[in-house]
């Protein structure tokens, strides 16, 4: 079965946890503090890989977690960060926060992804001595790895998208233009699964065909009207709209042409602005009035036409050359941008926190901040604002003031430390 849509849940690995440890030496009576910082916890890296097509293997394993940094030891040992975790996905995988819809990733090219960050080490007890606390006997646990529920939708990267009803040939016209052998038979419904199709024109020039399942065809699988496939013509710089003008079925083909064109608006109204020429087949059955009242309707309005017989490669270059031109004016495949998390300072509700008095250090901690801290730029003046809003607004100060913080006291929030103004 062809699964192009899964949801599974991943978690990077935590940070390792710091070390509270004390140097200790023979005839040293008490050395300071030697407790060494935990480790990175492991990444949640997506990549592509060319020799998976489908997103099968999510249906079965559904649950990803990278593993935990080491934690730091005595002797100033710092805990081993931790393996990131690859997770191989089909070319053309967009990932998306199954929460909200954002888009986190489009695993199209080479470049691997990271999606969800692992945890950074706790600093080891070495940090927290100051000339009036010399023996601190607390370090720091690791902060936890980001956590997603994702969304993995796979969109085919194809220059040309093959659309129209089931049985035109469009499966036909794929096999005799290119390598791929995607199931042909004189009924509908065959195509259930898109095939991609490399069509080579000499001199090193090529580009990458589509053909999908057609639109109806997918009412057999009570998917409605077979929408779900038109995700993989999204992205294509192009369609060929495949009519069989013979109407050897019994339908009319200039009624085929207006239902698909109205199934692709609805599917998404940019997808029907998408240039398109419209290739009519099995001319074979057609007669030559037949093909000639079809070639004007469609060119009225504003099409190329080209009449071929697929099934015996008719007049089928006249079609990939039209397709070249076309497509050396097109921009090339799209790529989904990545959305940044944006969190709104003032719709935070009143959110968790615990707030821990650690020999006069107020430690922070809240699952929901670790998200916030990892795309918040300490360094940057703004970004530090907008961090002090998220504070106040999700009741982090009252907190800290329940717990008894005075001006002057540091507070401590993972890695972010900063001395308390009243
Ligand atoms: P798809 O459902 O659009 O992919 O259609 P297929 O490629 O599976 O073709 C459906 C049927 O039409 C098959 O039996 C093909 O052999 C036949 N076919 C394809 N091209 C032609 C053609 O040019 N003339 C005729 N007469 N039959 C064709
Ligand atoms: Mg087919």
């Amino acid at each position: 079965m062809f699964v192009d849509i899964a949801k599974i849940k991943i978690k990077a690995g935590d940070g390792g946890d710091g070390s509270v440890s004390f140097h200790r030496e023979k005839y040293v009576a008490s050395g300071g503090p030697d407790g060494g910082d935990g480790g990175r916890g492991g990444n949640i890296v997506f990549a592509a890989d060319d020799n998976l097509s489908t997103l099968a293997d999510f249906r079965y394993k559904r649950k990803y977690t990278a593993p935990k940094g080491e934690n730091g030891r005595g002797g100033r040992c710092n805990g081993k960060k931790a393996e990131d975790l690859v997770i191989r996905v089909p070319r053309g995988t967009v990932i998306k926060d199954a929460e909200t819809g954002r888009i986190m990733a489009d695993i199209s090219s080479d470049e691997p992804v990271v999606v969800a960050k692992g945890g950074k080490g706790g600093w080891g007890n070495i940090h927290f001595a100051t000339p009036t606390r010399q023996t601190p006997r607390f370090a720091k646990p690791g902060m936890p790895g980001e956590e997603y529920e994702v969304q993995l939708e796979l969109k085919l990267l194809a220059d040309v998208g093959l659309v129209g009803f089931p049985n035109v040939g469009k499966s036909t016209l794929v096999s005799v233009v290119s390598e791929a052998k995607p199931v042909i038979a004189n009924y509908h419904f065959t195509t259930i699964t898109p095939v991609l199709g490399v069509v080579r024109l000499g001199e090193g020039e090529s580009f990458v065909m589509a053909d999908i399942p057609g639109l109806i065809e997918g009412a057999w699988e009570g998917v409605g009207l077979g929408h779900q496939f038109l995700r993989h013509v999204e992205r294509c710089r192009m369609l060929v709209h495949i009519v069989d003008v013979s109407g050897s079925e019994g339908r009319d083909p200039k009624e085929d042409f207006k239902t698909i064109n109205a199934e692709l608006e609805k599917f998404d109204p940019e997808l029907a602005k998408r240039p398109m020429i419209v290739a009519g087949n099995k001319c074979d059955l057609a007669e030559d009035e037949q093909i000639e009242d079809f070639r004007k309707y469609v060119e009225n309005m504003g099409y190329k036409f080209f009449p071929i017989m697929a099934a015996i490669r008719y007049e089928v270059d006249p079609l990939l050359n039209c397709i070249r031109e076309e497509l050396s004016k097109l921009p090339p495949i799209s790529r989904f941008e990545a959305e940044p998390l944006v969190i709104e300072p003032d719709k935070l509700k009143k959110n968790e926190v615990t707030v821990r008095n650690m020999d006069g250090i107020f430690v922070v901690e809240g699952e929901w901040l670790v998200r916030i801290m990892n795309t918040v730029n300490f360094d940057d003046y703004e970004s530090l604002q907008y961090f002090q809003r998220v504070l106040l607004n999700a009741g982090v100060i009252d907190a800290l003031y329940d717990a008894g913080v005075q001006e002057g006291d540091t507070v401590s929030i993972y890695d972010f430390e900063f001395e308390f103004v009243d």
